[in-house]
């Protein structure tokens, strides 16, 4: 999910390693030089005039892992600026969507429709049956707000989601044996495995203490600091 980024230590599995994709053991995160040019027809965009981008036509979803990372990285002012307070972003009680740029294209009328692709999300998803539709539309649109054109990913590898860290799409998986589509799994699942039950086990602590993101962002930090002083011990 990674338009350009090298992999600073490329390792693991070498047997199993797949010249599309590459394992960075320093950001546990699957890369591919497939992206540069990405092939994935779900991705196309809508016009010539948007930026081609791949599946970084997206909004990455921070968890309380990732929260927990940067904190612990000491960067707890980068968290502060560029997540919590950033008001492109949605603060949900234990999530952050990081909300995407949005093209001008997407609210104008093109000489051959009578609605523009703002118009149609808007009807899209009135709906419980199209609104997959209305997400496809407002996205065919969007680029992640830390996508740099010509660089890719702008933000430190290792506070990135664990969706941007393992998603690897069928165009690229297609190009994989059945072996190394098993290699793929497993490091999909080691990644998930090592994110989601940090999550949960902190989102069901808070949630007995009371505490949101919203509402007690200071005792999460102090919570979170103290936790990663205990587990450098
Ligand atoms: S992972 Fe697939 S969809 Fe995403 S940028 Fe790479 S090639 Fe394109
Ligand atoms: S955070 Fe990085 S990898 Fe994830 S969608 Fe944004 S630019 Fe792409």
């Amino acid at each position: 999910m990674d338009e350009d980024q090298k992999p600073n230590n490329v390792n693991g599995d070498e047997s199993m390693e797949h010249n599309a994709v590459q394992w960075d053991v320093k950001n546990q995160q699957l890369l591919s030089e497939v992206c540069r040019c990405c092939p994935d027809s779900h991705f196309e965009r809508r016009s010539k005039e948007l930026p081609h981008i791949g599946c970084c036509a997206y909004e990455p979803v921070f968890t309380l892992f990732e929260v927990y990372k940067m904190i612990a990285a000491e960067k707890t002012e980068f968290f502060l600026e560029v997540l919590y307070r950033n008001p492109r972003n949605t603060i949900h009680d234990y999530e952050i969507v990081a909300g995407a740029f949005i093209h001008p294209l997407f609210y104008q009328r093109d000489s051959t429709s009578l609605e523009s692709p703002a118009e149609r999300y808007d009807k899209l998803r009135q709906s419980p049956h199209t609104v997959y539709k209305a997400v496809d539309e407002r996205l065919a649109y969007a680029v992640c707000q830390f996508f740099i054109d010509g660089k890719g990913c702008g933000l430190n590898a290792s506070f990135k989601t664990s969706i941007c860290r393992s998603f690897i799409c069928g165009a690229i998986e297609e190009k994989l044996s059945g072996d190394e589509r098993e290699w793929l799994g497993k490091r999909q699942r080691a990644i998930r495995d090592e994110a989601e039950p940090f999550h949960r086990k902190y989102k069901t602590v808070f949630h007995e203490r009371g505490w949101t993101l919203p509402n007690n962002i200071e005792e999460i930090i102090v919570y979170f600091e103290q936790l990663s002083r205990k587990q450098a011990e």
